[in-house]
This record gives C-alpha cells, structure tokens and sequence, in this order.
C-alpha cells in the first residue's frame, strides 16, 4: 500500500441503476418518466443567446427559484435549488446532519444513497426497520437523534404514509431537521410542504427528475424555513457556487410554467399503474399499492433475481436490489402503455 493510501477518504459508492448503451431496449430500472418534457423545455433551452454560454449563471438561480415560489406559493427565501435532489440531499446532510455522537434516522428499506452519504460526510446513523407490510412505524422515530430522513412515498417500496405520520415525526424531533424526500410525491402522496409554517425544523426536498421528466438536466429543490435555507445556501457557496447551469436554469422554469403539459403526463402515468397493477395481480405477483411512479413487485412461484435475468435477455431492464428483505422483489417502473404491454408478455412467457 503507497504511504499516501493511509490518508485518503475511502468511500462505498452508491451504484445507480444501469443506463444501457443499447437501443431498442425498454427501460423501466430508474424510475424516469416514459414521456417526453413539455415542448416549452426544448423552445427554452434553444433560446439561449450563444453569448451567454460565455458567462457564468447566476449562483442564486433566482428565475427558477422565482419560478418554483410562485408555483409552490413559498417565498424565494424559502426556496434552495441543486442539480438534482441528489444534489440537494447530500448539501442537506452536510449541512443539518453535523451531530458527532447522536445517530441520524431513516428506514432500513430505503433510498440506498442515504448511507452512502452518511459514510462519506462520516455521520452517524441508524436505520429502523420498516414493518412487515413495508410502512415507517413513526413511533419509532422518538428518540435521540442527529436528525431524520424518510422518503415519501418511500422507495422501492412505494408507499407512502399519511400525513399525520409524518407530522408526528417532525413534531417529536424538534431539536433536529427532518428531512422529507419527496421525489415521487406528484403521482399521488401528499406533501409536507404545507407543515413548514408550523415547523422550523422541516425541510421537504423535491425534484424534477420523475413527474417533470427532466432526469437528464438535473434539478431539485428543497423547501424550508427562511433560516434552513440560508444555511443551506452558505454551505453550497462554500463548496461550488455555480451547480446551477443556465441550461438547467431554462429549462426548469419552462417546465413548471406548463402545468397543463405535467397535469397531463402525470395522469397518464397513474392511469398506466392503475392498469398494470391488474395485470401483475393476473400473472400472481404480490406487491402493496404503489402512489409512485414503479411497483414493487414479487412472484411466489420464481425467484425475482431470475425474473429479473431473463426480462432483461429479453432487453427489459428493471430493477433488482440483492439486499436483506427485498431481495426477492423487483422494482418496475411504469413505463407507456406499449412498454407494458411488452412487458406483460415477456412475464407471460417466464412465468409459463
Ligand atoms: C430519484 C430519487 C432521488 C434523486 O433524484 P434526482 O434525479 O437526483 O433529483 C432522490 N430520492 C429518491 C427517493 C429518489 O427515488
């Protein structure tokens, strides 16, 4: 070992679902969404004066932050923005989950960035177990902690908690941030938002990766009181002040100028699920009802790591995770129609 290898940060990195090179492929591993983004994107990402490109984006990406404000109906003080929530997540950790002794929380089946960052930033957690039927048991949260994260509706499992349940959580940590990942909340949970008046120590943290099908720019956001936000913006600006590119910048802000185009694809994916839950609940897969934008799916009669391998011979990718309790399920997102339909028959022919 070089004598230089004593003093480097080692870390796990977190392995994202595979992006195949292929075409012809159906892909239903990440969880984006099946349909294109408003056609306001494309008009704005083209008008950007080349001139432009030349100088650096504004540090504070105040028309997106504008933007998302009024949208949300939040004040621009209470509105930070990341490339992508991953982004936002991992500048919320640095900055919130800064406790050396006390563990931070959140589920056991969950989001497999959140430790990844908990090991890089070196904080403390602890996971708690989910309950059999896949819920967060918030009673469970009440106890000391270095501050909390949950997903709502949580991933891979899809299913969300009432709002009630997570009050409750916010409500008994008051001397931590909880942090409410909403990535999936657009296809049917309900959010937290509206509790931040109520709580100085809740951060509700967005993207526009899945409902907003803009995966490939890379924004997310996060809400939270004036004083959470402006520590969040001090660490940003402390590491890279320019995450925001003026791409980026566009074509958010087009994005959520067309709610018509989102009301619209975010309907066709719910009506889709809707459809495919009734197609594997034929083909005997057990799984809860989803209000995120995939199922999380599993076959009494074949084990999913196999399924998994011969959907994806058959150039259908989903996602398989080999980690305690899920390893025998698999994670599908809802696709178009004809995906599915492609789907269905391959699971047709596997299952037969
Ligand atoms: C997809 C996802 C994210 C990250 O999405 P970004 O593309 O980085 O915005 C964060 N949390 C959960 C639970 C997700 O599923």
């Amino acid at each position: 070992m070089p004598l230089w290898e004593e003093n480097i940060r080692k870390v796990v990195p977190y392995t994202p679902g595979e992006q195949p090179k292929e075409a012809n492929i159906i892909k239903l591993n990440t969880n984006e969404n099946p349909y294109p983004p408003s056609p306001a994107v494309q008009a704005a990402v083209a008008g950007i004066p080349d001139a432009d490109l030349r100088k650096y984006p504004d540090p504070a990406a105040a028309e997106l932050v504008n933007a998302l404000a009024a949208r949300y109906g939040r004040k621009p003080s209470e509105v930070f923005v990341g490339v992508g929530s991953d982004d936002v997540l991992a500048m919320c950790f640095l900055t919130f989950f800064n406790n050396r002794e006390k563990p931070v929380l959140f589920p056991d089946i969950t989001y497999s960035f959140y430790d990844v960052w908990a090991d890089l930033f070196r904080i403390p957690y602890e996971t708690v177990p989910l309950d059999d039927a896949f819920r967060i048991r918030p009673e469970q949260y009440e106890r000391e902690n270095g501050g909390i994260v949950f997903p709502n509706p949580n991933a891979p499992t899809g299913r969300a908690m009432a709002l009630a349940d997570a009050e409750r959580i916010i409500a008994s940590s008051p001397g931590s941030v909880v942090i409410v990942d909403e990535a999936y909340v657009d296809f049917g949970a309900e959010s937290a938002a509206g509790l931040i008046p109520k709580y100085d120590n809740l951060l509700v943290v967005q993207t526009f990766s899945k409902s907003r099908s803009l995966a490939g720019e890379r924004i997310g956001f996060a809400f939270g009181n004036e004083s959470l936000i402006r520590y969040l913006n001090d660490c940003k600006y402390s590491f890279n002040s320019y995450t925001m590119n003026r791409t980026a910048i566009a074509a958010g802000t087009a994005a959520l100028k067309d709610e018509k185009w989102f009301r619209e694809k975010v309907g066709k994916v719910i009506a889709t699920r809707g459809r495919a839950e009734k197609e594997f609940a034929a083909l005997g897969f057990r799984f809860y009802p989803s209000v995120s934008n995939f199922l999380f799916v599993t076959h009494p009669a074949k084990p999913a790591a196999e399924i998994f391998k011969e959907l994806r011979e058959r150039h259908i990718y989903v996602r398989y995770f080999a980690k305690p309790r899920i390893d025998n399920y698999l994670r599908i997102t809802i696709g178009t129609d004809e995906e599915m339909d492609a789907l269905f028959a391959a699971l047709r022919e596997i299952l037969a």
